[in-house]
């Protein structure tokens, strides 16, 4: 399997370069030049199966030679053992016809985990093989980095430095990122916001003297291994309610666009999804675009689901790329532009991704009001990312068609947004128990591209 950047001037990789690249150098992201698919005998064979065995069935087709069965079999088994349900990614009945996907039962409680604990794996086996060493730079909204820093703690052969937007985090995601005790973990808390830690990323990935000099290495949403680990549960989830043989629509809490681009590229497999509702917060920009055709940043409003507070949706590009026909010119165009301050979609292109997205949008005050209805009506607790996607999808039910909103987090995550409408404060599961009595360690940083260099160069053992 050949990966290819949606800029068209990069390097063409296989499955574990394009994995440990991250990032495109023609600042670019990588995707498969040919999407793999599925029959319908083969999407129904995974009904029933173990998650480890149908995501063993749907990944193998993007890995080509870069690792064997055995090995890709082993890595999973060990990504998802530390998960405390043993259907992984288990459905629970919100109401007749409208299901909850629930992602939060790995070890920081989000979605993040299902990719994260399985990129730390194939990391790992690839850095074995090679004796490289690599220093990971991630930009956090929140989830990410707690996840990322859980994947790869005591790893050896790598640093792991995490950037996230300081006193713009719950304190139970600094409090993951910051108190494990591993020398090779350095949390950086930046003064600004998520989109300046991605944007300085993006800054010291495209510096290639200095990414080659530390070996630099990106487990963001961006990394292509992230997406295709995020496609297995669209496929479990709508095998369990009677696909192949019938269409399911899913609505998904949004922000960077990579967990909403797994399932479409899912539906490109050929699961017969019928429509992937995009759900956002205040933070509209993506709902905006596919209503109005005008992709413009706006000013980040921290909202209570923080891990959604995005302007500039770095996965959006690989749905432009497949939208403009693959066409890497016209990708980097828009991309140009969009340093400027936005971009007007093609009306082709348009049309292409209406074809697979529809999007809401919800205000704070909604997001709230759900926690609570959703208390009320089947006394489950849902956090206010999922809350944002159960009232979006509400609004997009279709008869006859089943429809299933992803539980991004676990609620214990974001417990002030969750007492705030209900009224009762969500305990941590007991594998966390013990985080808020844990020492805290972070280093303050300032939005600086240098400072974060010269930070990264000074830490990292190599
Ligand atoms: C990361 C995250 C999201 C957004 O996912 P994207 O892949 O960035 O669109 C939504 N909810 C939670 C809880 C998250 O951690």
């Amino acid at each position: 399997m050949r990966y290819v950047s949606t800029r068209g001037r990069a390097e063409v990789l296989d499955f574990a370069q394009a994995m440990m690249t991250g990032l495109a150098r023609d600042g670019g992201l990588y995707l498969p030049e040919t999407i793999p698919t599925l029959s319908a005998e083969q999407i129904a064979a995974l009904e029933g199966l173990p998650y480890e065995e149908a995501a063993l069935r749907v990944i193998t087709p993007f890995v080509g030679d870069s690792f064997s069965q055995d090995e890709l079999s082993g890595a999973i088994a060990r990504a998802y053992a530390g998960f405390d349900h043993v259907a992984r990614a288990p459905l629970v009945q919100l109401a007749p016809g409208h299901h909850l996907l629930e992602l939060f039962h790995g070890p920081t409680i989000a979605f993040k985990d299902f990719a994260m604990q399985l990129i730390g794996q194939l990391f790992q086996m690839s850095l074995a093989k090679s004796g490289q060493r690599v220093t990971i730079l991630g930009a956090t909204s929140g989830d990410t980095g707690s996840a990322a820093i859980e994947a790869f703690k005591g790893l050896p052969n790598v640093d792991v430095f995490i950037m996230y937007p300081h006193g713009r985090v719950s304190a139970v995601q600094r409090r993951q990122m910051t108190t494990p005790d591993d020398a090779n973990v350095h949390a950086l808390a930046v003064d600004g916001t998520f989109d300046d830690c991605q944007a300085r990323l993006k800054e010291l990935f495209n510096d290639h003297a200095f990414r080659d000099a530390v070996g630099l290495a990106g487990v963001n949403s961006i990394n292509w291994a992230r997406v295709l680990a995020q496609i297995v549960y669209y496929f479990t989830g709508a095998v369990s309610l009677g696909a192949p043989g019938r269409a399911v629509d899913f609505t998904v809490p949004t922000g960077n666009f990579g967990d909403i681009f797994a399932g479409s590229i899912a539906k490109a497999m050929g699961l017969p999804i019928g429509r992937l509702v995009v759900a956002t917060n205040q933070n509209d920009i993506l709902h905006r675009a596919l209503s109005t055709g005008e992709y413009r940043v706006g000013t980040v409003a921290p909202s209570i689901s923080p891990s959604m507070d995005i302007q500039v949706s770095s996965n959006f590009e690989r749905a432009l790329w497949l939208a403009y026909g693959r066409d890497g010119a016209a990708v980097s165009q828009l991309m140009d532009e969009l340093k400027s301050g936005g971009f007007a979609i093609s009306q082709g292109a348009l049309q292409a991704l209406r074809e697979t997205f529809a999007s809401g949008r919800v205000s704070e005050e909604e997001t709230s009001a759900m926690i609570a209805t959703i208390r009320v009506e089947t006394g489950q607790v849902i956090c206010p990312h999922t809350a944002v996607g159960v009232a979006v999808a509400r609004q997009n039910l279709r008869p006859g068609v089943p429809m299933i909103t992803l539980a991004t987090a676990h609620p214990a995550k974001f417990p002030d947004a969750v007492q705030a409408a209900i009224g009762l404060r969500p305990d941590l599961p007991p594998q966390m128990a013990g985080l808020f009595q844990r020492a805290e360690r972070s280093t303050r940083v300032e939005n600086d591209a240098e400072k974060l260099k010269s930070l990264i160069l000074e830490r990292r053992s190599a």
